[in-house]
């Protein structure tokens, strides 16, 4: 067979939710033919663009599109310095296209390459939010009529967002602005709403939480052995990536599962953790690890330790991104949850063949490669954004910093 060829790279910013999304064309020597990949680092989005355009398009022309692993492999050496968060993301947009090329010169969707279907549908858990428990529960109860079984339960953002209602909430003179919580005020917050969701509504449902990194070590450990009691499905980020030794010290002393994995970039932080089995479900956001060829490998090294995937997939993941990792929630038997916050009318316009929802599962199209278009024309109707960082910059009530 005659080698393809990369003849361009182009890159796109589209934000038709509000969310200013990266997507990476990569063009070949064969004319109709094309891959589309994720590459959304929403907060740096501009410095993505850079690294494509300046950087991994002069790098990547002319190469072989065949070769997947030796393209992945050379552009995270072609810096030196690697395992950023920019890189990755860069990385991921051109392999996710690659792979979406190689799908479609096989005619196959990328499940089937991959080893074929474990499940016919996918599990998703949507996030049931609100201001107050009777909101929650309302949001809950939503969720389940409309057949959905996982739900993620937070109220008020995230640490709460009890500013002015509760008594510890007093700020130093000049305390800057900030998304102020109060560490103790936010647990006895959940321990409330977790004991209401199960003698209201039940145990035929099952429940996520995240912490968000807002804990200390000690109180997160004080926290995980309180939520025993509600039976959650995991707890989710409850160390930063900077102290995920600690996980040894709650494995040892609670029964809660435990989800980890957003935040990380690089293999060492989810060696040790996987390898000791500290945790029960992966969930890195695919992008920012470099994209489909690292997020398998990942994927079947989680395998032999059982720790499952539940891929991160909020809105700031294009819904190529989101098809990409469904085909290997489709495809790996060690799936555990897929996270998903819903396509709005926009986003259906401007990516033609979003995965579809129905009764709490996705569906793919089975069309080959991830199967998911990229209209350039509509994504014009949906330019950059300012977006709102504010969440971001959290603070204890004291005005100390905390890292989101
Ligand atoms: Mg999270």
């Amino acid at each position: 067979m005659e080698t393809i060829t990369i003849r361009d790279i182009k890159v796109f910013v589209t934000a038709p939710h509000n969310i200013n999304l990266v997507v990476v064309k990569v063009l070949t020597s064969e004319p109709e033919l094309y891959g589309l990949g994720c590459a959304t680092f929403t907060w740096r989005h501009k410095a993505v663009v850079t690294a494509i355009e300046e950087y991994l398009r002069p790098f990547l022309i002319g190469k072989n599109v065949a070769n997947i692993e030796d393209i992945w492999q050379s552009a995270m050496g072609s810096s030196y310095w690697r395992n950023g968060p920019v890189l990755n993301n860069a990385l991921s947009g051109v392999d996710e296209a690659l792979w979406d090329i190689k799908g479609k010169l096989a005619k196959m969707p990328l499940y089937d390459l991959f080893g074929g279907k474990c499940r016919e549908g996918i599990a998703v858990y949507r996030h049931a939010d609100g201001n107050s428990i009777e909101e929650v529960k309302e949001k809950i109860r939503g969720f389940m009529e409309e057949g959905y079984r996982y739900i993620r339960c937070h109220m008020g953002t995230y640490g709460g967002n009890f500013d002015g209602t509760i008594q510890q909430m007093v700020h130093p003179a000049g305390a800057p602005a900030g998304a102020y919580y109060s560490p103790k005020a936010y647990m006895r917050s959940v321990v409330g709403l977790m004991e209401e969701i199960r003698s209201d509504i039940g145990w035929d449902l099952e429940i996520m939480h995240d912490v968000h990194e807002r804990l200390s070590l000690v109180d997160t450990l004080d926290f995980a052995k309180e939520m025993e009691a509600f039976k959650l499905f995991f707890l989710e980020d409850c160390l930063p990536p900077e102290q995920y030794s600690y996980f040894e010290y709650l494995r040892k002393q609670t029964s809660t599962p435990f989800a980890m994995g957003e935040l990380l970039t690089n293999p060492v932080e989810w060696r040790t953790m996987v390898q000791n089995q500290w945790i029960d479900f992966i969930r890195c956001h695919l992008s920012d690890i470099g994209g489909l060829t690292p997020a398998r490998k990942l994927a079947a090294f989680c395998e032999a330790y059982q720790v499952r995937t539940a891929w991160h997939g909020p809105n700031d993941l294009s819904p190529i991104g989101m098809a990409a990792q469904m085909h290997l929630d489709y495809s790996s038997p060690n799936f555990g949850i897929q996270e998903f916050a819903g396509f709005n009318e926009g986003e259906e316009e401007v990516f033609p063949g979003c995965p579809a929802v129905d009764r709490g599962y996705a569906y793919l199209n089975g069309k080959p490669g991830i199967g998911v278009d990229f209209d350039e024309e509509k994504a014009k109707k949906y330019p950059c954004v300012e977006m709102d960082f504010s969440w971001l910059y959290s603070r204890l009530p004291d005005g100390t910093a905390v890292r989101p």
